[in-house]
């Protein structure tokens, strides 16, 4: 296939770099090399050397490296091609909110669970139909890279859809890249449909469609109707829901080797998260990684309809069907979610967590014939209840007895670094891992600095410094040499996930 043209053949697009807005002074995402000063924005999408082939692994079709691609490769570059409007989402839920119609019809599995997910999606099929009636050539490349995503099944042959012969010609389609003129050589793939009807248009978005990120509709809806109840302006999400057609394309993989940011609204870009060797299918994950075997494997079925059968899946089953091992005793159950559970805890819960996930780490590693993958897997699978665990310890450090506050730092390295090989080999660039880094990095810190032979502690500053730089780098993508601009990244990342999957938030000293 042609390569996809782009604005500046020239430009290094694998320095692509954002940094996060609530940084001051925040740079806007450019391309390095770029003609245009460094405050100019994403003006162009931009596809890296991939190809969609019709041997998907858990789907029909997937996405595939056409060359080897080193970790942290920028693999593309893309805008929604239609975006539900926040604005327009915030005025239709404000008037449906206010006027006490926020009760909602079923509960089903694959439906809105709130009321601003219904109008999110309202919201969002209202534009799809504009584009579908719009007689400009370009919104209908945009229709057509929508529609591609029923082209598998009983639907392509209903709507008259092509199953491709030749799939990789659908890259510049997904992207909207396709002139729909007919009069030039590359003609339309379809016919648009005009009739389609807002079911098959929610059914789009339903499994396709990419949400919330880093906030869910329950915590946008409680922000929004704070801001309502006091009359004080809270500040939004920049991006709802967006269909990307291409990102849509990349199947699901608990061991993913790709990961994908948001910037400036709805631009996502994403980075190959570990090295990729040329025809291997880019896969990233539809979960939180920190989930265990029974609950991923739950959660694909019920709603994503299919069950993966990645590397650590099959590991985890095996490992499963000849040991009775996955089972979390009762006491640790509430402590599998995130949040902060610890805040509200007594010391005493504290300790009993700390005991309870000790000794079921024990039994279970007792167990005869696991492999050291296994217990990587098994470990990421319960990461969450690591956190919280690491988290209680630190919150009890014991602050006038110096001796034993180090020897409880030295644990909760260990087990840091515990933890980020099990992430290595799992889920490389995932923000838990970065969460976990940072944490590592501070233990060591601190010991650095109270040591009495620093050239001893020097070394593991240095290794942890490494690993949260390469992490950073292959999230974010290159961020040069400026030391400062990784720091001011890695703050924002230890502030994220303390609010969110990662650490809580709390008074310990480790900071
Ligand atoms: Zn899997």
């Amino acid at each position: 296939m042609a390569d996809i043209e782009i604005a500046n053949p020239k430009d290094d697009l694998s320095q692509l770099f954002f940094l996060p807005k609530d940084l001051p002074n925040r740079p806007r995402v450019f391309f390095v090399g770029d003609k245009k000063d460094s405050s100019s924005n994403v003006t162009d999408s931009f596809v890296g050397p991939l190809e969609v082939t019709s041997s998907g692994v858990a789907h029909g079709l997937g996405v595939v490296a056409r060359r080897d691609i080193q970790a942290g490769e920028c693999l593309f570059v893309t805008r929604a091609v239609v975006s539900a409007d926040v604005k327009l989402v915030f005025e239709e839920w404000k008037s449906r909110f206010t006027d006490n119609n926020a009760t909602k019809g079923d509960n089903n599995i694959g439906t809105p669970q709130t009321l601003l997910e219904e109008v999110t999606e309202q919201v969002l099929v209202k534009a799809m139909r504009q584009k579908i009636q719009s007689q400009d050539d370009s919104d209908k490349a945009i229709v057509q890279s929508f529609l591609l995503q029923l082209s598998e099944g009983e639907e392509s042959t209903a709507r008259n859809i092509p199953v491709p012969t030749d799939p990789s010609s659908f890259v510049p389609a997904l992207v909207a890249r396709q002139s729909f003129s007919s009069t030039t050589a590359a003609s339309p793939l379809f016919n648009i449909d005009t009739d389609i009807s807002d079911t098959k248009l929610l059914e789009i978005i339903r499994r396709n469609a990419f949400g919330p990120d880093f906030a869910s509709y329950q915590s946008v809806e409680a922000q929004w109707a704070q801001s309502l109840d006091d009359g004080t302006e809270r500040p939004s999400p920049s991006r709802l829901l967006g269909l990307y057609p291409l990102a849509a394309m990349i199947n699901h993989s608990c061991t993913p080797n790709a990961v994908r940011v948001f910037v400036d609204g709805d631009w996502m870009v994403v980075h190959a998260s570990s090295n990729i060797p040329k025809g291997k299918e880019i896969g990233w994950s539809y979960l939180p990684p920190i989930l265990s075997y029974p609950s991923r494997k739950k959660q694909l079925e019920e709603r994503h309809g299919f069950v993966c059968h990645c590397a650590r899946c099959i590991n985890e089953k095996e490992a499963c069907s000849t040991r009775d091992i996955f089972d979390l005793p009762e006491s640790l159950n509430p402590f599998q979610k995130s949040g902060s559970i610890l805040a509200t805890s007594g010391k005493e819960a504290r300790q009993q967590l700390t005991k309870d996930l000790l000794a079921w780490e024990e039994r279970t590693f007792a167990a005869n014939g696991l492999s050291n993958e296994t217990r990587r897997y098994w470990k990421m699978g319960n990461a969450s209840l690591y956190i919280h665990y690491l988290n209680a310890v630190l919150m009890d450090i014991p602050q006038d007895n110096p001796e034993q506050a180090a020897k409880t730092r030295a644990i909760c390295l260990m087990k840091g670094m515990d933890l980020h090989f099990c992430f290595v080999s799992c889920h490389y660039a995932c923000t838990e891992h970065l969460s976990i880094m940072h944490l590592c990095y501070e233990l060591v810190a601190i010991m650095h600095s109270r040591s009495p032979d620093p050239s001893k502690t020097l070394p593991k500053v240095q290794f942890w410094t490494e690993q949260l730089k390469r992490a950073h780098l292959i999230r974010y993508g290159s961020l040069g040499s400026n030391v400062d601009r990784i720091r001011a990244v890695m703050k924002h990342t230890q502030v994220v996930l303390r609010n969110h999957n990662g650490l809580d938030k709390v008074p310990y000293d480790f900071i």
